[in-house]
């Protein structure tokens, strides 16, 4: 029997389409397993949101030879992001050319490419071996493959894939394409099947889950809708949805959460810099004050909503002042965790040709004084749930979330089987909230 290890970077889609290719090489026979057990397939299904993810890529020439070495039947197949990038080599004169064939040169043990959602490329694969070249761009059947899961508790769910939405920092449109919505029935069913199986967390998962069309009974769908009918699935299960654009969050999506029965109070909200110019910049079509209005309205129809967001620092030409105007917004809305990231340039996008970069040292100043404000913000949120009664879903020994996906720890459950108690991975249990940091929360189990 063949076998195979998968190394998997960047977003939970990449990590839902992880689960497809999972599936479809067992499906086909094939035997996962660890790196050191000299594969011999080694799928890489790679970022390209950020230099650093695709480093991390091209840092793995001296393991793969060794991996050649060791096995000679060994094959390297590209997939994810970065492999986007180079079927797309030399189809146009842009910057994002050279950039590919730079990248191509600098993987030459890379023995396939296959595209993102190219459900043909890997079933040719499986069937004919690997042939020394791409195998083609279908789509065909991708979108509904089944995943082969390894948590047998949470569940990412695809709605949508690609975007249309072109912020000038992203990389997203370029790799994965337009966006195009999956069928109702499709996700409905997924969902379903997931309850039925257990799962307690579940997450409809997009580049951008607001702007989802569909259509059932001659009918057309919005995410709203949608949400509002994989809702009304009965069972024991919790229901969140990611990722979502401040422009397209509309009052009826605030309604359908403010009456759902399963949908977490865990909205992110990637706001990614607290100043106008620097948004209009980044093509995200809202202001701050859009965005305030939408989370009033939200912190008011929801009660105990936990507004997360996303922070980029550094974006070309960020001045201090409009660096301090992300301070201070940070500061009036009190996030309940931020996703920090530098600003990476990324050849192919619009804010790769900007002037005025911001010195990578200066990033980072900026970076650690918004991680700090941020920390303690988190500390003063966290320390006002001491004394709380909270929901957890168990997700590992002595470690579980609350309903608004914070991160608990059990007092006592980390000893589980000797004498310390907390419950089943999978199980829902009461705990009273005894710690606040900016780490998360500490707990006991109610008596
Ligand atoms: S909405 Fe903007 S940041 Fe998000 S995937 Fe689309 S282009 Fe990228």
């Amino acid at each position: 029997m063949q076998t195979f290890h998968i190394k998997t970077w960047g977003c939970q889609m990449n990590y839902a389409d992880t689960e497809k290719i999972r599936y479809i090489l067992c499906s086909g026979g094939y035997r996962e397993v660890s790196f050191r057990e000299n594969p011999d397939l080694v799928i890489l299904n790679t970022c390209s949101v950020r230099q650093r993810a695709e480093d991390k890529v091209l840092g793995l020439s001296h393991a793969m030879r060794s991996l050649k070495n060791n096995n000679p039947r060994a094959r390297v197949v590209l997939t994810g992001c970065m492999a986007q990038r180079l079927v797309r080599n030399g189809c146009n004169e842009h910057e994002d050319a050279k950039y590919t064939r730079s990248l191509a040169r600098r993987l030459p043990w890379v023995d396939l490419v296959i595209p993102i959602g190219d459900r043909t490329g890997w079933e040719v694969m499986i069937n004919e071996s690997i042939v020394p070249e791409s195998a083609g761009d279908a789509q065909v059947l991708y979108d509904n493959c089944p995943q082969e899961r390894s948590d047998r508790i949470r569940a990412n769910v695809p709605i949508s894939k690609g975007c249309n939405n072109f912020c000038t920092y992203c990389i997203v449109p370029f790799t994965r394409g337009r966006e195009v919505s999956r069928s109702y029935t499709a996700i409905f069913n997924e969902v379903t099947d997931l309850v039925l199986r257990q799962y307690r967390l579940i997450t409809l998962l997009g580049q951008n889950v607001n702007s989802w069309r569909g259509g059932k009974d001659g009918c057309s769908l919005s995410f709203p809708d949608l949400l509002r009918a994989v809702d009304q699935i009965d069972g024991l299960y919790w229901l969140s949805f990611l990722t979502s654009h401040p422009k397209d969050f509309s009052p009826e999506l605030v309604d359908v959460l403010a009456d759902g029965r399963h949908i977490s109070p865990y909205v992110n909200l990637p706001v990614q810099s607290g100043s106008d110019t620097v948004l209009a910049r980044m093509n995200r079509k809202y202001t701050t004050r859009d965005y305030r209005k939408l989370a009033e309205n939200l912190r008011k129809r929801v009660p105990g909503v936990r507004l997360c967001t996303d922070i980029i620092v550094g974006f070309p030409g960020e001045t201090e002042m409009e660096f301090n105007e992300t301070v201070s917004f940070i500061k009036k809305m009190q996030f309940g965790m931020i996703y920090l990231a530098k600003y990476s340039p990324r050849p192919g996008t619009a804010a790769f040709s900007l002037p005025d970069s911001i010195p990578e040292e200066e990033i980072e100043r900026r970076r650690r004084i918004v991680e700090d404000v941020q920390s303690s913000i988190m500390k003063k949120r966290n320390s006002a749930r001491v004394g709380s009664a909270v929901q957890v879903l168990m997700t590992g020994h002595g470690r579980g979330l609350t309903f608004d996906l914070t991160e608990i720890t059990i007092e006592g459950g980390e000893d589980e089987g000797k004498g310390g108690h907390s419950g089943e991975v999978g199980s829902f249990i009461n705990v009273v909230v005894t710690e606040g940091s900016a780490g998360g929360l500490r707990g006991m189990v109610a008596v």
